[in-house]
């Protein structure tokens, strides 16, 4: 201790460490590619299994209701708008039910459904996307007249875009004195590139008062108008496949989930999949309070069942048997220790080989 090394230990030393790399690099690459064939995520072959379904039934896809989300700057009227259409449009109140927030609802306007979910953060567009499934169909990004293109705006616009997902403009709180739709319009034109359609333009513009309740009658026919032209399909049979919005433990009910039915039927008693943990659908709330044995496409419900709080954000998928749901909880989880483990083998691979 505290005395020099020689050139020649210091040598040795330095070719110790030259064979601890060869070695490392030695032992590292099979490893690599061994751990890779096994590292097969059960979440990708679901994927992939919804992929093939959908290519070889083009024919037996049929339309679904859309599922709208609002996107806005903070107080450009978001839940105004929301709590407009849901009291004004959402016919079917059980008597003496209770209507409970679940963060989605679903109105019915003209004989056609359509999903109205709660903002789910700008982030969920990018997560969900990842995991092979889309969120929302349709973003109205709501702009308030008296205060324009702010950035949040600008922020929820980029979201929709890079996710793919067409947008409609309602321009709010025209009922304002200062409201000045012309100038939101050529704000829309000037920070975000989308030229109205009265503009000559493609984005479609709705001057609305969220809070008076004008021009949503409007709104609502545009949201089915592009709706019916982005032709969002379904595959309405068979075992289902769904979008978690929301999810939390619940003090009475334990693990609950608010999900989006995309595609199939989920059942009271049906078995599921979901991010990585599993569950038995053991009830279904819709959001006007009501348990509900059957859930199809484009029908929001809460879910009770799950043997975990799922991720939210997570693709719930029902599966056929009990023993299906396990084996892929199992590799899930085998798949988060691997990585530990892969280091560890390393590390003690090397040390023997430098005691040889
Ligand atoms: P959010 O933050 O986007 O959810 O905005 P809110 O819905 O909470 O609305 C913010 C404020 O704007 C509230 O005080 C609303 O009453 C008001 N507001 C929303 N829409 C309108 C509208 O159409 N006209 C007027 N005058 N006020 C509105
Ligand atoms: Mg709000």
């Amino acid at each position: 201790p505290g005395q020099l090394l020689t050139e020649e230990q210091a040598e040795e030393i330095a070719m110790m460490f030259n064979a601890l790399i060869e070695i490392v690099e030695e032992t590292i690459d099979p490893k690599v590619k061994e751990t890779k064939s096994e590292k097969i995520d059960p979440e990708d072959v679901l994927k992939e299994r919804w992929k093939n379904l959908y290519e070889e039934n083009e024919d037996k896809l049929i339309e679904r209701a859309p599922v709208v989300t609002i996107m806005g700057h903070v107080d450009h009227g978001k839940t105004t708008l929301l709590d407009n259409i849901r009291n004004t449009k959402v016919a079917e109140k059980e008597a003496g039910g209770i209507t409970q927030s679940i963060g989605a609802y679903q109105v019915n306007y003209e004989g056609k459904k359509i999903t109205f979910i709660d903002t789910p953060g700008h982030e969920a567009f990018t997560e969900m996307r990842a995991r092979g499934a889309q969120a929302t169909d349709i973003v109205v990004l709501i702009i308030a007249a008296d205060d324009g293109v702010m950035p949040q705006t600008i922020e929820a616009y980029n979201h929709a875009k890079n996710a793919n997902v067409p947008i409609i403009v309602a321009i709010n709180k025209i009922d304002k004195p200062n409201a000045n739709i012309d100038l939101t319009k050529q704000q829309m034109v000037a920070k975000l590139n989308l030229i109205p359609e009265d503009w000559g333009g493609d984005t479609i513009t709705v001057p609305i008062s969220a809070k008076a309740g004008q021009g949503i009658d409007e709104l609502l026919e545009m949201i089915l108008l592009v709706a019916e032209m982005q032709e969002i399909r379904c595959y309405p049979e068979g075992l289902a496949r769904g979008v978690i919005i929301e999810s939390k433990l619940d003090k009475f009910l334990g693990p609950v989930a608010t999900t989006i039915i995309k595609d199939g039927k989920l059942k009271v008693g049906d078995y599921f999949v979901a991010g990585s943990t599993f569950g038995k659908v053991r009830r279904m709330i819709d959001p006007n309070g009501k348990n509900v044995k059957v859930a199809g496409p484009s029908d929001p419900v809460q879910i009770l069942g799950f043997e975990e709080v799922p991720d939210m954000h997570s693709i719930l998928y029902g599966v056929k048997t009990l023993h299906e749901a396990k084996d892929y909880v199992e590799k899930k989880k085998a798949l988060e220790e691997k990585v530990v483990q892969k280091r560890h083998i390393r590390l003690e691979d090397a040390l023997k080989m430098m005691q040889e």
